[in-house]
């Protein structure tokens, strides 16, 4: 048991009961203010504690820390410190916002210092990806993605049940949640049309991913056992990787997507810890066939965490188009690790890898437009009576993700973007 994590520990911060950020959650961010630079911070209920203050005032003092770590810009240095370390931050952390401890309880000017609206802050990139990689990790979406770029008799591949599949993406495009997305331009290719033509994509898209953060490197040459992967993966965000369906059909044959996916994918700014997210893990699915030795595992690997879509369109309403689950990977991270560095690839802190969209059996758990839409046949109602099919300039694209058990909700927060017209 993480102490942490205990349902019966309460602050004496006021959470509201629908909050993401209890004290069983305590997640990592970037965030600045008006006054304050760049600095590292964790949510609680609707604010944000200030790591940069509470470290420069001594509250870390017992855990030797080094100087300036929560002032850097990015998490990158401080998740470097490794598991026992952060583990020992967040347990910290958790000590100094429980109800009966009077440290910074009964300290006004501290208090006053060291907690931030999150109204007044703006949440900035947690972390600098130097690396991004996407899976393509649930068997519903590539099934469904299957069937509609081939056919259904061959929707799943030969090797997809035995390779967690996945590509090198672009980190330099990763934004943090509120970014504006602009519409890409590219050849398109229009069914009925024998060459492509030049233009902005017709065919928007969002995918509902998770992503985690590395958190511990690895040298070239080495590989991640299933059973160390968990040592080596820091937390998890909500993961929004926007793509331009059209892009993608003509391009990705037969290196898989490029200039369809790499022109903006966006995070969830709160880096929830896996430590925070451990009351809610669950089995997978069997995989048959059975899988190589190396993707072999022990215990539940998956997470029961609901994932919600939201689209708002310009000036309106937002409208609910989907609500899936984490829980429906086929693939979990641990295996995805595995994979990835079975052949000696070496990681490094702050690396992202992202699931691949994440749909379930429903249509209505379908996790990108792609797929509610049946590849434009069919048209979502909005609630201000409009239809989409795909997104349209003006549209705003919200996600977010929560776990409940034992009346803790753990949650993610939100990662948005809106999509503005080409430039
Ligand atoms: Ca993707």
């Amino acid at each position: 048991m993480i102490k942490a994590n205990d349902p019966i520990l309460k602050s004496w911060v006021e959470v509201p009961s629908n909050s993401d950020f209890p004290i069983q959650n305590l997640p990592f961010g970037i965030f600045k203010t008006q006054y304050l630079s760049p600095g590292a911070g964790v949510a609680i209920g609707n604010q944000i504690l200030d790591l940069v203050y509470l470290n420069s005032k001594g509250f870390f003092k017992s855990l030797n820390l080094p100087d300036g770590i929560f002032n850097q810009g990015t998490l990158n240095s401080f998740i470097a410190l490794g598991k026992e370390k952060t583990r020992a931050v967040r347990e910290r952390i958790s000590e100094l916002l429980q109800h009966d401890n009077s440290e910074l309880r009964d300290n006004k000017i501290a208090r006053e210092m060291a907690l931030i609206s999150m109204e007044e802050a703006e949440m900035l990139m947690p972390v600098k990806v130097g690396d991004y990689t996407d899976f393509y990790s649930s068997e519903q979406h590539a099934y469904n993605v299957g069937c509609l770029f081939r056919d259904p008799e061959n929707a799943l591949l030969p090797n997809w049940k035995h390779i967690p599949v996945g590509y090198h993406g672009r980190a330099s495009s990763i934004v943090v949640s509120g970014s504006n997305i602009h519409r890409p331009k590219g050849q398109l290719k229009p069914a009925d049309a024998e060459i492509p033509v030049f233009g902005s994509s017709k065919l928007m898209d969002f995918e509902l991913e998770m992503a985690f953060v590395i958190g511990k490197s690895t040298e070239l040459g080495e590989s991640i056992t299933t059973e160390e992967a968990e040592d080596h993966i820091f937390g998890v965000c909500i993961f929004n990787d926007w793509s331009a369906r059209d892009i993608q059909g003509w391009e990705y044959v037969p290196l898989g997507p490029f200039l369809g996916k790499n022109f903006g994918s966006s995070i969830s700014p709160w880096i929830v810890t896996l430590d925070a997210i451990k009351p809610f893990k669950i089995a997978g699915t069997s995989q048959v066939p059975k899988v190589l030795p190396y993707l072999e595992f022990d215990g539940d690997r998956n997470y029961d965490i609901d994932l919600e879509v939201y689209i708002r369109p310009e000036g309106g309403e937002s409208t609910k188009v989907s609500h899936s689950n984490f829980k429906y990977m086929y693939w979990n991270m641990c295996q995805q690790l595995a994979h990835h560095t079975v052949n000696g690839c070496n990681i490094n802190v702050g690396d992202m890898m992202a699931s691949g969209t994440i749909s379930g059996p429903k249509p209505h758990e379908y996790g990108s437009m792609l797929e509610l839409s049946w590849k434009g046949t069919k048209a979502i109602k909005m609630d201000d009576g409009s239809e989409r099919k795909f997104l349209q300039d003006g549209d705003e694209v919200i996600m977010n993700g929560y776990g409940v058990k034992n009346g803790i909700r753990i949650g993610f927060g939100e990662v948005t973007g809106k999509i503005l017209p080409s430039k």
